[in-house]
């Protein structure tokens, strides 16, 4: 490691994606997961508390008819956690209510133009397919949840921010315990996201070690069953099955498949 390099890791540390990450890395299982579950309650918090009349915001929340189903659930939280009746989120979906009353308006209004030259009942079919998909095509959300597309910055910038420190050694001491794992989600977008094959070796290295050891416990946890074996299961293998559920499924609320697309060129 160079001179510029260890500048430039120190520069970088004195900033609040470090902290952020820092924090993240304290705790157990995914950094990346865990970095977007902090950061979407925040927003959630803010998106509630200060921008419910936010004009940019009710734009968006237009585009998509609202939240995806984890986002809905999640923002409910956040208003529970506010202490509030509902009225923040009444406020934020009540203009919805203006657009759909208008598209059922329209839709109700649409005709289904059959045409005469029916042979037996195959045009009829024709048009009712292309009458049910007029009224779909209307329908349909064209924008993309909010909470997504928080989180589809969020995923990014903090896979960015691990691997610009990857060759730092404060971040390795802490990324290479045994606590912390990758989602197989994030380990893929990590790939993705690397300029050279040093990088590429160093995560897939560590994915290695980790999954094995947590393949082991997982075993362990199984075998142990066995009545003759019963006192010997360590802590670590009673946890086993939740990690393993997370690794290939992702923290709660964050998609398994992601928000940012794989680009494989
Ligand atoms: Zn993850
Ligand atoms: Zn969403």
């Amino acid at each position: 490691m160079d001179s510029i390099e260890e500048n430039e890791f120190v520069r970088m540390k004195r900033g609040l994606s470090w902290i952020d990450l820092k924090e993240s890395l304290n705790m157990e299982g995914c950094p990346v997961c865990n970095t977007m579950s902090r950061s979407i309650d925040k927003y959630f918090q803010f998106l509630l508390y200060e921008y419910a009349l936010d004009a940019s915001v009710h734009k968006k929340m237009l585009a998509s008819f609202g939240m995806c189903n984890a986002h809905t659930y999640l923002l409910q939280e956040a208003e529970a956690n506010l202490k509030s009746d509902g009225l923040n989120i009444s406020v934020l979906y009540e203009t919805l209510f203006q657009k759909e009353e208008k598209l059922l308006a329209k839709i109700g209004q649409k005709e289904l133009n059959e045409s005469n030259k029916h042979f037996m009942n195959f045009g009829k079919k024709r048009d009712f397919a292309a009458y049910k998909k007029e009224i779909l095509t209307e329908l349909i959300a064209k924008g993309i949840c909010p909470g997504c597309l928080h989180q589809d910055e969020s995923e990014s910038y903090c896979t960015h921010v691990i691997l610009r420190l990857c060759k730092d050694e404060e971040f390795r001491n802490k990324y290479e315990t045994e606590k912390i794992l990758l989602c197989r989600r994030h380990f893929l977008f990590m790939i993705n996201e690397t300029e050279n094959k040093e990088m590429i070796d160093y995560f897939v290295n560590e994915q290695r070690k980790k999954i094995s050891r947590l393949h082991e416990l997982l075993s362990g946890f199984i075998e142990k069953h066995d009545y003759r074996l019963k006192g010997r299961m360590l802590e670590e293998e009673k946890k086993s099955w939740e990690k393993a559920l997370e690794y290939f499924g992702s923290k709660k609320n964050i998609d398994r498949d992601g928000y940012n697309d794989l680009l494989i060129q």
